[in-house]
């Protein structure tokens, strides 16, 4: 760092990502492959650090959204497939085999085609059949999955490695969810799928894993591995999990202005502090809360320190993390400023330095 210190930076920590990987799959049916949803550079975690951690954790496999992630995992692991679950852009489709890539498809367009390039190229590919269940996104609807599945055996260059869908509701809605999974279950046994991959669980549907009918032989896990409750405080999720990304900044300069002793602190929007805060907001200096004062400038956010003596400029400031016995966890900063837990962790910049600890 040539001796310039961070302003702002987040802390991800390996260990606790490596251990929630062995919880959740500690909890599963035996046998079970955990598919580790690793999109969006693992959810802002840092994919190339990240990757080794999840295979140490016990990850079977991966997934992601589009074929620039594949290729960035290949760059590292050849050994387990990468099944893509967002449709491939036709411009894309003949990097699968380039990559070794395992698409999710979702109607005949896709089949025909995929089954194409295979023939062009000698190659058998191995395809997951996304099946719509009621969330309304791509798959094939699920009263015309079975006619499809069943179609599936007349491309000759394309092998069925497995059927998912995704629950939509799982963190809000019991019945739709429960919907959902007779909808899937009636499409698995209607087509009468055997030795293949049958999926449908992320982090909110892990607590419908135990309990039904229908045995699945694969989970896709997104969230839950990062360290945080997709139910935020309400429902338990499916295992305890460790907290993995910190945010933090320093203090910049402390000033006594007639509304009390202000600290500026060293990171603002373009750091990926939202503009907008609730007036709960708050951050950790010295271990004790402080509140955030109006709307963060691009370089700066401004805290109320006057409860708390001695704080002085390059002292650290915690935007999620721990510090003292203190703790702000990624729920509570992504209500604050009005986002998912999802969006935080994604929307943090370059700017923001990386720290793997
Ligand atoms: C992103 C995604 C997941 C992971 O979801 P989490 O709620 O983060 O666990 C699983 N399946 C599909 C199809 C996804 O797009």
């Amino acid at each position: 760092m040539n001796g310039i210190s961070h302003r702002s930076w987040i802390e991800i920590d390996l260990n606790a990502l490596e251990e929630n990987v062995r919880r959740i799959k500690a909890r599963l049916p035996a046998g079970a492959r955990y598919i580790a949803v690793v999109k969006a550079d693992a959810y802002g975690h840092c994919l190339p650090q990240s990757v080794l951690r999840f295979m140490r954790g016990g990850a079977d496999m991966f997934a992601v959204a589009n074929m620039y992630e594949v290729s960035r995992i290949r760059e590292l692991v050849c050994s387990k497939p990468v099944l893509v679950l967002s449709p491939i852009l036709l411009g894309e489709r003949k990097l699968v085999f380039e990559y070794d890539a395992t698409p999710a498809i979702s109607g005949e367009e896709e089949a025909l085609d995929f089954d194409c390039l295979a023939r062009e190229r000698g190659r058998i590919l191995d395809v997951h059949v996304k099946v719509d269940t009621g969330m309304g996104r791509y798959g094939v609807w699920h009263e015309k999955a079975v006619e499809f599945l069943r179609g599936l055996s007349g491309y000759k260059n394309l092998r069925l490695a497995g059927i998912f869908t995704h629950l939509s509701s799982a963190d809000c809605d019991k019945s739709y969810t429960a919907e959902q999974i007779e909808n899937f279950r009636r499409v698995v046994e209607d087509f009468g799928a055997r030795d293949i991959l049958i999926h449908m669980h992320a982090s909110a549907g892990l607590n419908y894993l135990n309990g039904g009918s229908l045995r699945v032989n694969a989970v896709r896990v997104g969230l839950l591995q990062y360290g945080i409750s997709p139910f935020g405080e309400g429902e338990k999720p499916f295992c305890d999990v460790l907290p993995v990304l910190s945010f933090k900044a320093r203090i910049s300069a402390v000033s006594e202005t007639p509304r009390g002793r202000i600290a500026s602190v060293s990171a603002g929007y373009a750091d990926g502090v939202p503009m907008g805060f609730t007036e709960k907001s708050r951050v950790l200096v010295r271990g004790r809360e402080c509140k955030i004062l109006g709307a963060s400038s691009l370089d700066e956010t401004l805290v109320d320190v006057s409860s708390i003596d001695g704080v002085k400029g390059g002292d650290e400031v915690v935007f999620i993390g721990r510090q003292g016995g203190a703790e702000i966890n990624i729920d509570s900063y992504s209500k604050w400023t009005r986002r998912i837990p999802w969006e935080t962790m994604v929307s943090i910049p370059r700017r923001v330095e990386v720290v793997v600890v």
